[in-house]
Order: C-alpha cells, then structure tokens, then sequence
C-alpha cells in the first residue's frame, strides 16, 4: 500500500477562488513528500446552512425563496469555476444539475409541507458534490491529476438520516477498488466529505460538521499514515484569540483534553469523529490552510506523561441554570432519575450536573433557548411532590456560561482547583456552579453571561505563567 496522507479541507479552504488557489499549493507540496495524497473537502462556507435554511424555508410554505437560493448559489461556484478552470469540461453544467434538483426538492417539500431528515440529507449533500468536482477541476487546471470521487459511492452507511454511522468494513472494502487505484494512478482523489449512502444507495450525511468525520473515515479505510485536517484558525488554540490576545496554539494536544475542549465549544474537531484515527496511531494535525508554513496541532492519544497542567479554557455561552428545590427531597431516591429522564423527553442535551450532598437540590445546565421547555416538563413530572410540598421550586437562571478548564496533566497536580478559584475571585468573577469530570482531566464553572469573558482570560493567566 502506498504512504498516504489524507488532507480534508473545511468550508473556508474552499470558500473561494483565493482559498482554493492555497489548497492547490498545499496538495502539490504534499506530493512531492508523499507518494498518495487523498483530498477530502466540505461545502464552500455558508452553502450547507443556505441549502438547509431554504429547505426549512419552504417546509414553512415559502417554497418561492429556492430559485433565488439556486442562484445564489450558482453564482459563488461559478464564480470560482471562472477564475481557476473556466473550460472544465462538465463542471458547470453539473453545478447547474445539482441546483435544478435543489429547486425541486425545495418545491416538493413545499407541496408537502413536510421535510423528512432523509430529503433534507439529499439537499444538504448538494454542497459537497458541487464542491468537490469544482476543486478537482481546479487542480487539473493547475496541472495536479486530480478526479472527483463521491462518497456515496464509498462510504456505506445506516439509514439513520442526518447522523448517520459509517460501517468500516465495507467502506474499506469500497476504498480499495473506488479510490486505491486513483491513488495507484498518481491522481489526486477530491473526495465529498460529510456523506454517504445506504446499502440502497439512498445518500446520507453524517451530521453537521461531518467532514472531518469524513477525513478521519478516509484516514482509516485508505490505511493512511496522517490525516491533516486543513481549517482557518492555527490548530487548537489556548482560548479563543477573540478573547484573549496572548492565546497562543498548541503544539500538541491529548484526545482526552480535545475531547473535553470540543464538548463544551471549542468547534476545531469533533472528538467521536477523529478517534478512529487517533486509535489506530494514524497522526493527527490540524492545521491552517492560509499559514501552511505554520506547524498545527498534533492530536495524540493519551497515553504517557502530559506536561503542564492548564492547557486551554473556553466559554460555551447561551446557557442557563436549572434548579430544583426543596426540602423533602432529601434521601428519596429516584429524583435525580426522574429529573433527567423528564428533560431527555424534551431530547435536550444537558452540559452540566451538579448536586450537593445536603440533596435539597438539583442543578443542571441546559441551552437557554431550550429552558423553558424543559422547566415544564419538570413542572409536570413533579406535579405532586409539588402539591404536597416534597419540591418548592424549580427556577432557571438567567443566560450563563460554562467555562471549562482542560489540562490533561492536572490530573497529577494538586492544587490546580484552588488557584482556578483564585485568579476568578481575584478579578472579581462569581462562581455559580462548579463539576469537575471524573477524569479530572476538566474543571468546568458556570458565570454569568457578562462575565464569561473576564473568566476566560483570568485562567488563561495560569497557562501562560504555569501550564503549557
Ligand atoms: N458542509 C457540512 C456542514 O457545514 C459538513 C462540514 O463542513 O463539515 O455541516
Ligand atoms: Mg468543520
């Protein structure tokens, strides 16, 4: 087999004729180190959300807004089509077919006044396949053999739609006839990332965001050496560079400590989807599509030592504070069993759970947008602890932020808790709530919405004096 890297590029390094013009380099570059290179890419930036916001657009009975979408749409990949492989032959006409069968899709879910997850992955798909052929027009153009390849055709999937799970063993199987022999051919594969298709052919996507998912796919069913994922920012960063000025990117992170970051916010990666990479040893980076000569971030597994202890802190915003009071709630067992099962009803995810052992109440952290809905569904489910006084309030907090703390070596550093707590006091940050995961690889603390900010860049003080 070939050593191959395979290089998935994220919306934004394809977003346009500069963009692309940078991934043409980064792809030549990369052939002269490595005998097979697979591209993966995503949707040019905003086409997936334009496709989905239309769809739902016309499930409302606004069916009428599609052609201007189409065109829209239209308009930006041609645009780059001009600029970098104005007589590919095909290319055009199969953006314009991709579009035609949006504008039907669109007017059918009009009709039926009803999207179904699985239409709604056929549109979403549109994205990545006028993307990739694009690309690979644009590398041939620039004398790189390049083929487009669509996933469908290679990653077999459940037909669980919108979120759909890869089975690896076909897919590896498909690997080697669909894209081996391309690679063989010293041809550049440009692979749609974020989909796939069931046994019956019918096209999925494996939610949003799923390209890197995609990349990580490729990774291991092409047996690749690396996988670098190409994106706008310098990899992973010690906080968000909006926030905090001295946030500094990270030479190196645990899957652990990536895990954790991407839970509550950090958008770099999608830790379900790079494990598979990360298990089988194949090397990880993240890196910037438009500072190429910048190292990244090299994703590891987390065995061995770990040095530093603070590592990186994030806000994940939007958030609100549940609680659930009351004095006869104490040694009653199945509460807190009740509690979650009511909110799963509502199939809203929560971030945080905290209760102290006094058991006089309960608390938990939900998205804002969600807390009234799930503020009722407790109100009913506890219908007659309330009447007969066991339960006095379930009440939620105004818009908070959960900050979370990561550091892989915190786990083997006392005190780390307490200087956390310090540095919040010292700058005036009031604590609400605090969970720290068992891994003790997080501590996680929700503020106030106003002060999420200064909570931030108080730990990111730590790092750059302690961790790092
Ligand atoms: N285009 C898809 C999305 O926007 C997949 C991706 O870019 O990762 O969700
Ligand atoms: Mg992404």
């Amino acid at each position: 087999m070939l050593d191959t890297v395979v290089m998935k590029f994220g919306g934004t390094s394809v977003g346009g004729a500069a963009a692309i013009r940078q991934l043409i380099e980064i792809v030549r570059a990369g052939r002269t180190r490595w005998p097979g290179v697979a591209v993966v890419v995503s949707a040019m930036s905003g086409v997936t959300d334009i496709l989905l916001h239309t769809a739902h657009a016309a499930e409302r009975g606004e069916a009428h807004l599609a052609p201007a979408a189409a065109e829209k749409l239209r308009e930006k990949h041609l645009a780059a089509l001009r600029e970098l492989a104005p007589a590919a032959p095909g290319v055009a006409d199969h953006i314009t077919a991709c579009l035609d069968e949006f504008a039907a899709l669109c007017h059918a879910i009009g009709v039926l006044g009803e999207a179904s997850p699985r239409a709604l992955d056929a549109i979403a798909a549109l994205g990545e396949r006028m993307s990739a052929p694009l690309v690979a027009a644009a590398l041939e153009r620039a004398g790189v053999p390049a083929r487009p390849v669509d996933a469908a055709e290679v990653v077999l999937t459940d037909s669980v739609y919108q979120a759909a799970s890869p089975d690896m063993e076909a897919t590896r199987a498909r690997a080697a006839s669909v894209v081996q022999p391309l690679l063989a051919a010293g041809v550049v594969p440009v692979i749609t990332g974020f989909i796939g298709a069931t046994r019956a052919g019918v096209v999925t996507t494996l939610g949003r965001g799923g390209s890197d998912f995609s990349g990580a796919i490729f990774g291991v069913a092409l047996e690749a050496r690396e996988v670098w994922i190409w994106t706008d920012v310098t990899g992973v960063m010690t906080a968000d560079p909006r926030v905090v000025k001295a946030a500094r990117t990270l030479p190196e992170m645990t899957f652990r400590e990536i895990s954790e970051l991407a839970y509550y916010g950090a958008k770099v990666l999608h830790p379900k989807t790079i494990r598979p990479v990360v298990e089988r040893g194949i090397a990880l980076w993240v890196k910037n599509t438009f500072q190429p000569e910048l190292p990244g971030t090299r994703i590891v597994a987390d065995s061995g030592p770990v040095q530093g202890s603070v590592r990186a802190v994030t806000a994940f915003r939007g958030q609100c504070i549940l609680t659930l009071e009351g004095r006869g709630m104490m040694g009653i067992p199945g509460i807190a069993a009740r509690t979650f099962a009511a909110v799963a009803r509502t199939r809203t995810s929560i971030s945080l759970i905290s209760q102290a052992s006094s058991e006089q109440s309960i608390c938990f952290v939900v998205p804002r947008a969600a807390s009234e809905t799930v503020q009722q569904a407790l109100e009913e489910e506890f219908r007659l602890e309330f009447a007969r006084g066991d339960i006095d309030t379930i009440t939620a907090s105004p818009e908070c932020a959960v900050v979370t703390v990561v550091g892989a070596g915190m786990r083997h550093t006392p005190g780390i808790a307490g200087r956390v707590f310090s540095a919040l006091g010292a700058a005036g940050v009031n604590v609400v709530v605090i969970a720290q995961g068992s891994s003790e690889c997080s501590i996680s603390l929700v503020v106030e919405a106003g002060q999420a900010d200064e909570a931030v860049r108080a730990i990111h003080q730590m790092i750059e004096t302690v961790g790092g």
